[in-house]
C-alpha cells in the first residue's frame, strides 16, 4: 500500500472509531437529515410502545426508498387514502423503491411488533392501508410495468396503480383484467379479487396472475407460482395481504381490440324496475363479451335518479348492437352516452379528480339471481338526498369468473350473478351520519337477499366469525398459509386470517 494511500484509509479508520453512535451517523448523510427523537408507537395488539428515534435512524440508512416522520414533505400524502374519512397519522412511513426496502421495513416492523399498514393505490374502504402509531409501507414510489409481448406476459411491481398497466398492456394491444377505475392499486385489487371491466371474458384479475414475490413475515422474499410455493400461490390470489407485501406481480395478457363499444344508458328513476327486470333476465345470459353493470344514481342537488347500466363490449364491433338489444328494448333514455371508444380511456372515465372532496360509506354483498326479493328492496328502499350521492352498483360477475373451480384460489365466490355496493358519498366537512344511517337502514332490507360479501368491501360491523365464513370452504386452508407465512400475524390490517399458532 503506498504510503498516502494508508495515511488516509488510516484516518478514516481512526475517525469512525472515535465517532459514537456510527450508524445512526449514516443516517444522516442517507436517510434522515438527524436523529429523530423516540417515537411514541403501537403494537398489532395495540400496546404502546417506544421506537428508539436511534432504530429509526438506522432504518432510513438502509433504505434506498424514503422515510418518512410527521412534519416531513409527503408524509400528510402518504398516510391519507382515497376515502378522506379515515384521517390516520403511523408513527413513521417507510416508501419502499424495491423489494430490498420492503424486507428491512418488515423486519423492522416485526422486531419492533409494530402495527402495520401496507397502502398501494390506497382504495381501501375499510382504512386498512393506514394506522395510527404503527408503520406504514406506501407503495407509491415503487411502480413498473414491463411487458413481454411475445410470450403475453407483464412484469408488475407491487406499488403500480392498474391505469399504468393497462396503458402499457394495451400499447401491444394487450389486456388483463383489473378494476373500472385507473388510480386503484393493482396490489389491493388482485389479491382480494379484481372485478371489472373484461372480467366475464378473461377471469378476475387474480385468475390472471402467474406467479408473485412475497415479502412474508419473516423479512425474506418468496417467489411463488403453480411450480413453488404452491400455498402461498394460492392464498395471495384472494387471501388479500394477510401472507406478506406482494412486490411483483407476472400477469398473463390476452390480445383485445383497442377500440370498445362502451359508455352508460339511463332511464329515469321511476323505471327502475322495468330496469331490474331486463337486467334478471338478460345479465346470467349475456355474452362474456358484455361488461353488464346496472347502476341507479341520484346525484346531490336537484338532478333527477337514474336507473341504468354502465355497458362495455368487448367483442366485434359488429356484434355489439345485437348484445345491446335488450336494453335498448326498454325504449328512449334519458341519456345515451354509448358510443366506440378507446378502452384505456374508458378505463379512465370514472376517475376522480378531486377524490379526498367526498366522504364516502359503502357496503354491500353477493347475489346469485335478481329475486323478485331483491327488486322489492331496491325499488322500495332506494332514496336520494340532495345533500349527497346515492349509488347502487352491481359489478358483475360469471362467465369465466365463475368457471374457475372454488379450490383453484382463496377467493370462494364463484357461483355468483354480481357484487352489489350501496355506495352514499357526501362533500367532506358535512355530518356523515344521516347518510350512514340511511346506507345501513337500506342494506338491512337488501341483505337478505345476498350471500356473502367481497373481502375489499368488507362491510362495516362485520365480525371476525363471518369474515372466518366468508372464506367459505377455502378458510381452513387459509388458516394453514397463515400459519407459516405469518405466524404473528403482523400483517392484520385486512380482512385478516387469524392465525392459530
Ligand atoms: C373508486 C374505487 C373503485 C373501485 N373499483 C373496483 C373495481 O372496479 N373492481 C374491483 O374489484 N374493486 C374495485 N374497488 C375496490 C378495490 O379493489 C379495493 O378497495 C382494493 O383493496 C384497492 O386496492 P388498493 O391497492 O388501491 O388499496 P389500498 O388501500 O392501498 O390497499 C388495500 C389493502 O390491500 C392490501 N395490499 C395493497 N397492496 C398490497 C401489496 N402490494 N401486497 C400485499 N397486500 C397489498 C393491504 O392489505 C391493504 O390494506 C374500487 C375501490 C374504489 C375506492
Amino acid at each position: 500500500m503506498k504510503r498516502r494511500t494508508f495515511f488516509r484509509s488510516s484516518l478514516a479508520a481512526v475517525a469512525a472509531a472515535s465517532i459514537p453512535h456510527r450508524r445512526p451517523l449514516q443516517a444522516l448523510a442517507r436517510g434522515l437529515a438527524q436523529v429523530p427523537p423516540d417515537l411514541d408507537a403501537v403494537t398489532g395488539a395495540g400496546a404502546e410502545i417506544t421506537v428508539r428515534g436511534r432504530d429509526v435512524a438506522d432504518l432510513a440508512a438502509g433504505l434506498r426508498g424514503r422515510l418518512l416522520l410527521a412534519g416531513d414533505d409527503g408524509y400528510d400524502t402518504a398516510r391519507r387514502i382515497l376515502n378522506p374519512s379515515f384521517d390516520k397519522y403511523p408513527a413513521l412511513v417507510v416508501q419502499p423503491t424495491g423489494a430490498a426496502d420492503v424486507m428491512r421495513a418488515v423486519d423492522f416492523a416485526r422486531a419492533h411488533d409494530l402495527l402495520l399498514a401496507v397502502k398501494c393505490g390506497g382504495h381501501s374502504f375499510g382504512g386498512t392501508s393506514t394506522c395510527d402509531k404503527g408503520m406504514q409501507i406506501d407503495l407509491s414510489l415503487f411502480r413498473d410495468v414491463r411487458v413481454d409481448p411475445v410470450a403475453r406476459k407483464a412484469r408488475v411491481a407491487g406499488g403500480t396503480l392498474l391505469g399504468d398497466l393497462d396503458h402499457e398492456a394495451m400499447a401491444h394491444g394487450l389486456v388483463t383484467p383489473m378494476g373500472t377505475v385507473s388510480h386503484t392499486g393493482v396490489g389491493g385489487l388482485t389479491t382480494g379479487g379484481g372485478f371489472g371491466r373484461v372480467a366475464r371474458r378473461f377471469g378476475l384479475a387474480l385468475d390472471n396472475v402467474t406467479s408473485v414475490d412475497v415479502v412474508a413475515a419473516d423479512g425474506k422474499l418468496h417467489r411463488a407460482s403453480a411450480a413453488e410455493n404452491q400455498d402461498l400461490y394460492w392464498g395471495v390470489r384472494g387471501g388479500g395481504g394477510n401472507f406478506g407485501v406482494v412486490t411483483s406481480f407476472e400477469f398473463q395478457l390476452h390480445p383485445m381490440e383497442r377500440q370498445v363499444v362502451a359508455g352508460v344508458i339511463f332511464f329515469p328513476l321511476a323505471r327502475l324496475r322495468d330496469v331490474l327486470e331486463v337486467y334478471a333476465e338478460y345479465g346470467p345470459r349475456a355474452p362474456d363479451e358484455l361488461y353488464l353493470d346496472l347502476l341507479v344514481i341520484k346525484e346531490p342537488g336537484d338532478a333527477p335518479g337514474v336507473a341504468g347500466f354502465q355497458v362495455c363490449y368487448t367483442g366485434p364491433e359488429a356484434r355489439a348492437e345485437r348484445a345491446l338489444a335488450p336494453l335498448r328494448a326498454l325504449g328512449t333514455p334519458m341519456v345515451d352516452g354509448i358510443a366506440r371508444m378507446d378502452y384505456v380511456a374508458v378505463q379512465r372515465s370514472g376517475d376522480v379528480s378531486d377524490p379526498r372532496a367526498l366522504g364516502s360509506y359503502l357496503t354491500g354483498g353477493f347475489f346469485p339471481e335478481v329475486t323478485q326479493g331483491l327488486m322489492d328492496a331496491l325499488v322500495n328502499g332506494f332514496q336520494g338526498d340532495p345533500r349527497r350521492a346515492t349509488v347502487v352498483f352491481m359489478q358483475p360477475s360469471g362467465g369465466a369468473i365463475n368457471r374457475v373451480p372454488v379450490d383453484d384460489t382463496a377467493f370462494p365466490h364463484r357461483s355468483e350473478m354480481a357484487n352489489l355496493g350501496i355506495n352514499t358519498g357526501w362533500p367532506f366537512g358535512q355530518d356523515p351520519q344521516p347518510h350512514m344511517d340511511y346506507a345501513r337502514a337500506f342494506w338491512r332490507e337488501v341483505q337478505p337477499h345476498t350471500r356473502g360479501f367481497y373481502t375489499v368491501d368488507v362491510p362495516e360491523g362485520t365480525t371476525d366469525e363471518s369474515v372466518n365464513r366468508n372464506y367459505r370452504e377455502n378458510f381452513r386452508r387459509l388458516v394453514q398459509i397463515k400459519n407459516r407465512y405469518d405466524p404473528g400475524n403482523l400483517f392484520r390490517l385486512n380482512t385478516n386470517v387469524q392465525p392459530t399458532v
